[in-house]
């Protein structure tokens, strides 16, 4: 197949690697007779595996003064896990994944709140590395469901026979880098310890649910959980009295589609969110043929995007056009499915306070025109933050809920909840009972997962001390002192702030690449320099001084008020601001230079030579 990410003579850019022959052993002693797919080639082979040059199993083999269990261990089992156990096996080396959850999709075997869907299109989230997937696959739907999204990802585990490199309930609680075997000591949840040469770091940017900090919460006689945890038996909701705290991203799609179910439905709101139509709709065979003959074209825009969508800004410049235009443009955007009303729109709404002023008045009287009653539909219009400052919510007939009579808005700047009881939740101002309540209460975005795990590197520097004031990375990938642990879409990669799995296709075929590159030269050690760190994490830093979203409160500047250390005045510079396409350009030259600012070294059989390259 042709592939979607333009330079392909960039090293280490999607394209897991050259000259794929194939060779009857296996280093990792799982050559067990089935048969093995290779996409690359869109080849099946019967018995043993599609392998990669001997060279690199040869030098994978390579031994410090400890031979690790595993050449590589990928921690998580979402969309970047999937994708990067599949370009490690088909390199020959032994990998695993290790999964804290029951099972694999990360995101998608979590969030199975009802209203949980993609704000991508499904087609351009789908991965887009094998021909065949792609002429397989049917999205039913432009912006796909929970269920249908972990449909996928077991099918693409299943069809590529990766779950045989997956084990599940294995959540990692330790790391612990050690120097003279340049190895990492991994440590489980249920004690046992594992060792591997490389960590890809593959824990999910939303995968750490953040409970509200309300007391009483263990008081409530009634069902509690946060959207995340939604049970996997169906709950009973019709006629239910149910309040949901919060009106992100999660809330207004939880709101929106219960609220012809339950019998009350409470909305407890801090601050409301920009929020604009997503358009959603049925994908038929006919369009699915056509998507499938455009597939090359669509991931060819989505690589030209800024972000990695099948949106493009208008780039007739916000002044140089009349009022009448952009009203236009905007009437028309608010009509096109998915983040087009965000991503289509003038580039100057990301950083003219004034031009972001005008468009957000226009989506206000958007809200004023669905809302009947206009005291209610002034509480729904952000004051705080000008629209798609933070990451927009898309909505399917959110604001019409608010004309129900079974529902109610709670403004909690007005009155604020002082605890959960038995019975419900109780505000300043009265106590209201609920069967159900739903934490719609977000993440600890981006670095939350890190956190959660006691990661020490040189000298038993612990990553959440380096860290504690924000992350600092080399291209969001590797950390200066943390040797040998590479991050798929770590903090500041390019991933974060853009369509993921894009990202994630870009982040795993880099990375797969340097492992590649470190293997063929023997290279037991791999880190980012102190200089090329400060260097990104500055040009990080700066960016954000060029777009209006570092004057928000939300996860893309680190704020949380439900994590400590997260509130209000600690900007934290999660993501990369410059677009997908400038940050592939950066990598790719990074990886055509040699890999600079990054250093290798090698100690086999306790010998250390150290090179910088
Ligand atoms: C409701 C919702 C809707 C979204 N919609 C979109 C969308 O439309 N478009 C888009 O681009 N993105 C969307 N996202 C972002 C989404 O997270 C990414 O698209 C993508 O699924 C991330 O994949 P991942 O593999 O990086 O992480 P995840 O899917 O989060 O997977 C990480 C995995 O790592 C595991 N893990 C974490 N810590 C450990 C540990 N210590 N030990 C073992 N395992 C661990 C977790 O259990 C999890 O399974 C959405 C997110 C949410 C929550």
């Amino acid at each position: 197949m042709s592939t979607s990410w333009g330079d392909e003579s960039s090293r280490g850019l999607n394209q897991p690697r050259k000259g794929g022959g194939t060779v009857e052993v296996r280093l990792c002693g799982e050559a067990d007779g089935r048969s093995v797919y290779d996409a690359r080639s869109d080849r099946l082979t019967i018995g043993v595996s599609p392998m990669t040059d001997q060279a690199v199993l040869e030098a994978s083999a390579a031994v410090g003064a400890t031979t690790p269990q595993y050449d590589a261990i990928v921690i998580g089992a979402g969309v970047a896990g999937i994708y990067q156990i599949k370009t490690l096996t088909d390199l020959g080396v032994k990998a695993i994944v290790l999964e804290g959850a029951h099972d694999l999709g990360g995101t998608w075997y979590g969030n199975r709140y009802p209203g949980a869907r993609f704000d991508s299109e499904s087609y351009t989230y789908g991965y887009s590395f094998s021909k065949e997937l792609l002429d397989e696959w049917h999205w039913k739907e432009r912006f796909s469901g929970q269920p249908e999204n972990l449909r996928y990802l077991n099918y693409v585990a299943d069809k590529f026979d990766l779950r045989r490199h997956m084990r599940f309930n294995c959540r990692v609680e330790r790391m612990r880098f050690d120097e003279a075997d340049h190895l990492w000591v991994l440590t489980l949840a249920n004690g046992e310890e594992l060792t591997a040469r490389f960590v890809v770091a593959a824990m999910g940017l939303l995968s750490i649910p953040t409970p509200p900090k309300i007391d009483g919460a263990d008081t409530f006689r009634g069902q509690a959980f946060h959207t995340f945890d939604w049970p996997h038996e169906p709950v009973e909701l019709v006629g239910k009295r149910v309040g949901v705290i919060g009106t992100g991203a999660t809330g207004i799609q939880v709101i929106a589609e219960i609220a012809d179910q339950v019998g009350e439905l409470k909305v407890f709101q801090r601050r409301p969110n920009w929020s604009a139509p997503l358009n959603n709709g049925p994908i038929s065979d006919v369009e699915m043929a056509d998507i499938r003959a455009r597939y090359d074209e669509i991931f060819a825009t989505c690589a030209r995007s800024p972000g990695g969508f099948e949106h493009e800004p208008d780039r007739r410049g916000f002044y140089n056009v009349s009022r009448e235009e952009r009203l236009r443009l905007w009437d028309d955007l608010y009509d096109t499915p998915g983040f087009a009303i965000w991503l289509r729109n003038f580039v100057e709404i990301f950083v003219d306070e004034e031009a972001n002023a005008e468009f957000s008045e226009y989506i206000a009287d958007r809200i004023r025109r669905r809302v009947h009653d206009p005291e209610v539909a002034e509480k729904l219009i952000p004051r705080d933050h000008g629209f798609g400052v933070q990451r927009v919510p898309m909505e399917t007939h959110y604001f019409e809920v608010y004309n129900r009579d079974n529902v109610e808005l709670v403004d909690l700047s007005e009155t604020p909840i002082e605890r959960i009881t038995p019975a419900g939740i109780q505000t300043i101002d009265r106590e209201y009972e609920l069967d159900v309540i739903v934490f719609a209460t977000g993440f600890d975005a981006i670095t939350g997962a890190y956190d959660r795990i006691d990661i020490r590197g040189v000298g038993g520097l612990t990553l959440r001390d380096k860290w504690q004031d924000g992350p600092q990375t080399h291209l969001g990938m590797l950390v200066h002192d943390f040797p040998n642990m590479v991050m798929v879409a770590g903090p500041q990669s390019g991933s974060a702030s853009t369509n993921y799995p894009r990202g994630i296709e870009s982040g795993v075929g880099w990375l797969t690449g340097l492992l590649e590159y470190a293997w063929e030269h023997g290279h037991t050690r791999i880190e980012a320099t102190a200089e090329s760190e400060a260097d990104w994490t500055e040009h990080v830093e700066q960016m954000y001084s060029k777009v209006l979203m570092r004057k928000a409160k939300s996860w893309f500047t680190g704020y949380n008020s439900n994590v400590e250390g997260h509130g209000e005045g600690t900007t934290r510079y999660l993501v990369y601001n410059g677009g997908a396409p400038k940050y592939v350009r950066t990598i790719a030259e990074v990886a055509n230079n040699g890999y600079e600012g990054i250093d290798f070294a090698t100690n086999v059989a306790g010998v250390e030579s150290s090179e910088l390259e």
